[in-house]
């Protein structure tokens, strides 16, 4: 196989990442204590409080903390404290400090694909944020680029493709994202690789559209099986 342009997310593709989020929530609901709703209701209002906010504010551990603030003034059926809201954001702020745990085979695999092809970092969130994951996970070295942006949306793809002259027939896109990776990668033109991830966040779930776009689409378990293809 020639040189490609390979792209590749980073949380819950090279690391694991929503699952923290998850472990705030479930602390989150244990706190709130809510006399009858159960913790999918509880989920559903901050859901939809998630959707709106990161349009305005993006994505993040902050933004999350900020997400919970606004779900527990919602719901929560006793004053609200300036104690309460400091323990509630601290759930937030410790996903932050958790140690970067690599998904299986993500490093030998990109020793292996940095050797042969020209590899970009591609990830969305707080740049500060995004980048000490970056820095911390020990992989930086294995890319060619890093590039954060607030939104990977079809024009992200497009610009990165431009900026970097990218031949897209020859460029793909790899990661669990079918809203953030796959489908505005295909949409650009360039081909793509999906990974599943069983935790994957519920505004990153979406319908895959492979349909009529030109770019092939791959279908994988693991992050390992990328030996195989490049
Ligand atoms: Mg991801």
């Amino acid at each position: 196989m020639t040189r490609q342009h390979l792209i590749i997310d980073a949380d819950d593709t090279l690391w694991e990442n929503n699952v923290f989020f998850e472990e705030a929530f479930d602390k989150f609901v244990a706190f709130l204590d809510h006399a009858h709703m159960t913790p999918p209701q509880v989920r559903d209002v901050l859901d939809a409080i998630e959707a709106v906010n990161a349009r305005i504010h993006g994505y993040g551990s902050k933004n999350f903390g900020r997400n919970l603030v606004e779900t527990y003034h919602k719901l929560a059926h006793r004053p609200v404290s300036e104690r309460d809201l400091e323990v509630i954001v601290g759930f937030a702020e410790r996903i932050l400090e958790h140690p970067i745990i690599l998904r299986p085979g993500v490093a030998e695999t990109l020793g292996y694909l940095a050797a042969k092809h020209e590899l970009t970092l591609f990830t969305k969130g707080h740049p500060d944020e995004q980048r000490m994951k970056v820095d911390r996970s020990g992989l930086a070295h294995y890319f060619d680029h890093v590039e954060i942006v607030k939104e990977k949306h079809v024009e992200a793809y497009s610009d990165l493709g431009s900026v970097k002259n990218f031949h897209a027939p020859a460029t793909w896109m790899i990661g669990n994202s079918p809203k953030s990776d796959i489908n505005p990668a295909l949409a650009a033109g360039f081909n793509a690789v999906f990974l599943p991830h069983p935790r994957t966040w519920i505004l990153e779930r979406e319908e895959l559209r492979a349909g009529d776009a030109p770019g092939r689409l791959l279908v994988l378990d693991h992050f390992g099986e990328l030996r195989a293809h490049f």
